[in-house]
């Protein structure tokens, strides 16, 4: 099945270096026992022939049963996966359009789709790089793809089909799609399993007739809701057909400049601007029909503004009792489901018997005793939130692992997360070799599914995990450790009995666990919708609130992301996409990122270019800055940042953005030693490279897109220090999307929120912490723990933000 592979076709990332291709034949020929002795692999007969009967198959494994890596390979020769030439009709014309051939899996992290490509291109025999002229399997994922001719498996995020669906919403390049690991229900996936549902139910005129067969697998939901969601197309509730966005923005549109000073005042911005569409009365909705919406803005009252609201229509309670339901389609699709048992052993529980003050000392203690008490082999996998307690732990176990006597063996800490390097984290797939006798693996959440670590036999659970979350008060995003649920747990807990009998110690009480939700609230009911709307829009969907949805969030929320995609200028006074908006759907960044790429772009190519290493390094997985761990370190990083921390920029320092503008450039234009240069001003060698492929991507994009007239030299001159004035262009630009992200100085010293009129605080990561106070502050983003705080801080000018307000 190889013979058309070239030889010597490259080095295999993960092989011996000799990996020409009867070498990938002989690899792949010892991973087939592997493959063998998975769990799914005695359903791979019923699986092949449930597609070959119904479109949809649903499948429910634990993780490491062999879903991610196994199903696609069963399924990539069935006759149905094919490229067909057919006949399509395209604006009245009949044209001929190859679809089909191609599988593509959907995964929530983009580290996974790597990971997971190379085990298949392994077991495959197939090559994966760069520049290989033919293979089976590729990855595509946000700034890297990996697709060499002829593939038939690829590996995307989530966020990447969306973006293809964008240029072929009817996915004509793929016979499947596999939508894995649907349980952590990101925004994404939400979105992907409503366009499939749309598709799998209509007459497929776009692929000309050709089915697309879809695979939902999951390895902890309960796979009723789903199977619910895509077998009955006539039962999603349609609410008030041919809602009016442009009615709801009309209504804020009267509403933002209605606060207590002056009409120009942003710190008039009231608290109850985001609300107060709330009322419309007759006359307004006069001028809405006329088309005159900023008549309205200025002569609007806002105390009419709050009493009549007489003549909502909308009746948020009673949406779902409407009987206005709307048919998808007529057929019915079979949807076959099939369940795959893993392998699981007996794993003891252990509880602490009090509530635990501080879970980082518990389990250090706790790492330490299992290391020293417990027999060999077993590994320790222990959850924490994020990287930097893993960082943090990390560094203090391998402190203490010094001081323990000779004769207790020796162990290896690794620490698994999102933003690890695809290598790293492959390193967690293999056993620990001599002279350790014990791997502490230091995990977030991402071990509980998505990633198998092998040899664990002994799970520490901290018991939260960081979720985002929108905060409605406060308009805005933030990343909170919270308690995880039930279900979390007990797949923290599984993870111990994989190979053998196991424990499982949680640094909770038994009582905690008992008050711990049952399960977690799907991301899209917890978060910001904007990106979802804008997404919704930018394929087409003018009726967002209607697009079927397994939970949808509800319609004030909804109608709020419509509210705040119009001051950004995305979608006109009537709601429709504008062509801001579909620019901005065009980059794989958030919206207001987008918005703020599209703001330079009308500017100049220069400034352009500013912003595209700002948001280059501001997208990337983790932070530019390193924190100083201690006071003295802080001083002498002070000192070490000062050619890129300012003074510069308006009265004083330039703030945040101006400081990663800096940075970039510096880092771009050093040709000495990149790793030395970071190292001195501890700024992250890992961010900065991610920095840099970002920045050459979104080059790329814009020159596609004609933003840029060609691509700028890789490696700029060093320059000097911001001007005020070039600065100023920067801010502002950002201004056009985080107008509702800036603070105004008050009268005590402290800043309050524009929105909200919340009081805010500058975050000690912010180059202004401890600084001067300035007039107003934008700030990028926000977190929330004892105070409110605002990172990514710029200074501003309170007359930018009324501008950008009234722009
Ligand atoms: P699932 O999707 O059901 O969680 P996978 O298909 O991801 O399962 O993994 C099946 C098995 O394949 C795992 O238990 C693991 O042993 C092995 N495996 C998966 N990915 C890798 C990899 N990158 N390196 C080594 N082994 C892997």
């Amino acid at each position: 099945q190889n013979a058309l592979r070239p030889k010597g076709a490259g080095l295999d990332k993960f092989g011996d270096g000799k990996s020409n291709s009867s070498n990938l034949r002989s690899v792949a020929a010892r991973l087939e026992k592997a493959r063998e002795s998975l769990p799914i692999w005695s359903k791979r007969l019923d699986i092949r022939y449930a597609l070959r009967v119904n479109d949809i198959l649903l499948i429910n494994g634990e993780t490491g049963s062999g879903k991610s890596t196994q199903v696609p390979q069963y399924l990539y020769k069935e006759p149905w996966c094919k490229r067909e030439k057919v006949k399509v009709e395209v604006g009245g014309k009949s044209e001929e359009v190859f679809v089909g051939g191609m599988i593509a899996i959907t995964q929530p992290r983009r580290v996974a789709a790597m990971t997971l490509a190379q085990r298949v291109a392994r077991e495959m025999g197939s090559p994966l790089q760069k520049g290989a002229t033919s293979g089976e399997v590729g990855y595509s994922v946000r700034f890297e793809s990996v697709v060499p001719p002829g593939t038939k498996i690829k590996f995307v995020t989530e966020g990447m089909l969306l973006q293809e669906m964008l240029h072929d919403p009817n996915l004509r390049k793929y016979s499947a799609i596999i939508v894995d690991e649907i349980h952590e229900r990101s925004v994404d996936v939400d979105l992907i399993t409503g366009f499939l549902r749309t598709l799998l139910h209509s007459d497929k005129a776009g692929r000309g007739g050709v089915p697309l067969k879809v695979v939902v697998m999951s390895a902890t939901l309960d796979l009723g809701g789903i199977e619910a969601f895509f077998a009955k197309p006539e039962t999603i509730p349609r609410y008030n057909p041919g809602h009016n966005h442009g009615r709801v923005l009309l209504r804020h549109l009267k509403g933002y400049e209605l606060g207590p000073g002056g009409p120009k005042d942003p710190r008039r911005i009231s608290e109850d601007s985001f609300s107060s569409w709330e009322g419309f009365s007759d006359d307004q909705e006069d001028t809405a029909k006329s088309g005159s919406a900023s008549a309205s803005r200025t002569t609007a009252a806002r105390g009419a503004d709050r009493e009549s609201d007489s003549d909502i229509e909308i009746d948020y309670d009673n949406w779902e009792d409407s009987d206005d339901e709307f048919e998808v389609g007529k057929k019915k699709n079979g949807v076959a489901v099939e369940y795959v048992k893993g392998r699981e052993y007996e794993v003891e529980l252990f509880y602490k018997a009090t509530p635990q003050s501080d879970y980082m000392q518990s389990m250090l203690e706790q790492i330490l005793h299992l290391h020293v008490q417990e027999p060999l082999p077993g590994d320790i996998l222990a959850f924490l939130t994020g990287q930097d307690e893993i960082e943090t732990l990390q560094a203090e176990l391998q402190s203490q692992a010094e001081k323990l006597v000779k004769t207790v063996p020796k162990m290896k800490v690794m620490p698994l997360y999102g933003a690890l390097s695809a290598q790293a984290q492959q390193d967690v797939f293999e056993k620990v070799k001599e002279p350790f006798t014990r791997k502490i693996v230091l995990a977030t959440n991402i071990a509980e599914t998505s990633v198998t670590v092998s040899g664990v036999r002994f799970v520490v659970d901290c018991g939260k995990s960081k979720v985002k979350q929108y905060r409605v008060r406060l308009g805005m995003e933030s990343l909170l450790a919270k308690p995880i649920s039930r279900v979390s747990a007990i797949q923290r807990m599984g993870r111990a009995g994989r190979e053998a009998k196991g424990k499982c110690f949680r640094l909770y009480t038994e009582d905690d666990y008992l008050n711990l939700d049952q399960d977690e609230l799907p991301e899209i009911l917890r978060c910001d919708v904007v990106e979802a709307v804008l997404k919704m829009k930018a394929r087409g969907i003018e009726d967002v609130l209607a697009f079927p949805l397994m939970d949808s969030p509800n319609i004030p929320q909804m109608e709020k992301a419509l509210v705040q995609l119009h001051m950004m200028g995305a979608l006109d006074d009537a709601g429709k996409l504008t062509d801001a908006g579909r620019k901005m759907a065009q980059y794989p960044l958030p919206a207001a990122y987008g918005r703020v790429l599209v703001a330079a772009a009308e500017i100049s190519s220069d400034v352009l270019l500013d912003i595209i290493d700002v948001i280059s390094c501001l997208t990337t997985d983790s932070e530019v800055f390193l924190q100083p761990k201690s006071e003295e370190d802080q001083e002498t990083t002070e000192e070490s940042r000062s050619d890129i921390h300012g003074p510069q920029g308006i009265a004083g320092r330039g703030g945040d953005i101006v400081t990663l503008l800096t940075t970039m450039q510096r880092f771009a234009s050093e040709k000495t030693d990149r790793a030395e240069w970071c190292r001195k001003r501890l700024v992250s060698v890992r961010a900065m490279k991610m920095a840099m492929q970002i920045r050459k991507q979104l080059r790329q994009l814009c020159v596609q897109q004609k933003l840029l007239k060609e691509l700028p030299p890789p490696d700029p001159l060093p320059i000097g220090p911001v001007t005020p004035e070039r600065a100023e262009v920067l801010l502002k630009a950002f201004l056009k999307a985080f107008a509702i992200k800036t603070a105004l100085l008050g009268p005590d010293g402290n800043y309050v929120t524009t929105q909200g009129r919340n009081a805010i605080t500058i975050h000690p990561s912010s180059s202004l912490y401890g600084q001067k106070k300035f007039e107003a502050i934008m700030f990028l983003d926000h977190v929330f723990t004892a105070k409110s705080y605002a990172k990514k801080v710029s200074p501003v000018q309170a007359n930018w933000i009324e501008e950008a307000f009234e722009s």
